[in-house]
């Protein structure tokens, strides 16, 4: 199916992501939420996003403008009806997901395929919730939006190869490339790259090495751009527990267990670059490890 116009529900950094590369892709996007400060925010941070562009030469003026030019805004979800797509991208809580799918069925065409940018919440469960499981699947796309190649494409137990090819297309015209991920939690790129995070903060927590050490090994020794608690301080450790959590409850294996340090960290507020602090402080420059 041709896909040319898209709803974006949450216009957070995900969500202001997501509209940016669809509109450079000359597809029409209404954008969502229930914040009239988080549409504005969220046009000024692609305007601001699309000029690093323009200074890096990526883009034309013009291509600029187009792209501005493509995204309407709006506080009506059911405005949203008239798509051919919808990327689902607001707060990771279920409840929330749930009532906007809700509140949308009303409003959808029979042909309106339904996606869900969550990193955790099962793909089968929000689907069964609506009128269309098999047009309904995760569309998963990395942080931030603009520069991450990777999306991806997580298969519901009822989603048809229709939709899955509908919205594989759709990655293809972003110039992305798509990862096909069955709905097990956390996916692919989480499942590995979050146990592998965790098993650094018990390196720390166990006193193997200090947060410098740890890091320094990862890049120099294992040619990581980013050492493993840099890379969570990125994240949020507030994200990184959520994620081990939802890996514990969902397998029921003890392996993913988080690191009680995450959890202490985040206990503390310290989250990472969001909050300043987490396993650098990051109000001195250059930051500070925090052990
Ligand atoms: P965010 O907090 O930056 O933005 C969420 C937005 O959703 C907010 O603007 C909020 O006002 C809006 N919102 C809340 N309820 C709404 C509703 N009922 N209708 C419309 N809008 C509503 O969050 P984010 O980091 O952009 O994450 C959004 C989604 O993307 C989550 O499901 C998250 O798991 C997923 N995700 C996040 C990342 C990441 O690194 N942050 C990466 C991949 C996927």
């Amino acid at each position: 199916m041709e896909i040319a116009k898209v709803g974006v529900v949450g216009a957070g950094q995900m969500g202001n992501g997501i509209a940016h590369v669809l509109a450079l892709a000359k597809y029409d996007v209404i954008l969502n939420d229930v914040s009239q400060d988080a549409l504005s925010a969220a046009l000024s941070q692609i305007e601001q996003n699309l000029d690093r562009q323009l200074s890096r030469g990526k883009i034309s003026e013009d291509e600029k403008a187009q792209a501005l030019g493509k995204i309407s805004t709006t506080l009506k979800l059911p405005e949203l009806g008239a798509t051919d797509l919808i990327i689902e991208a607001a707060t990771e809580r279920e409840t929330v997901k749930t009532a906007i799918f809700e509140d949308l069925l009303p409003h959808l065409q029979p042909h309106t395929i339904l996606t869900s940018n969550t990193s955790s919440i099962s793909i089968t469960r929000l689907a069964s919730r609506t009128d269309r499981p098999e047009k309904f699947m995760g569309f998963h796309f990395m942080n931030p939006v603009p520069i991450m190649q990777l999306v991806e494409l997580i298969r519901g137990i009822a989603t048809d190869e229709p939709t899955y090819n509908s919205c594989l297309g759709v990655v293809e015209k972003l110039g992305k490339t798509a990862a096909s991920a069955e709905d097990f939690p956390a996916f692919i790129v989480n499942r590995i790259l979050m146990p592998m995070i965790n098993e650094a903060v018990y390196t720390l927590y166990e006193g193997v090495g200090s947060v410098a050490s740890i890091d320094s090994s990862m890049k120099l020794g294992a040619n990581h751009p980013m050492g493993p608690l840099e890379l969570a301080d990125f994240i949020g450790l507030d994200t990184c527990l959520a994620i081990m959590n939802v890996l514990h409850d969902g397998l029921a294996d003890t392996k993913y267990r988080p690191c009680p340090l995450l959890t202490k960290y985040v206990e503390a507020g310290w989250l990472g670059r969001k909050t300043d602090r987490g396993f650098y402080d990051y109000r001195q420059d250059p930051p500070v490890p925090t052990r």
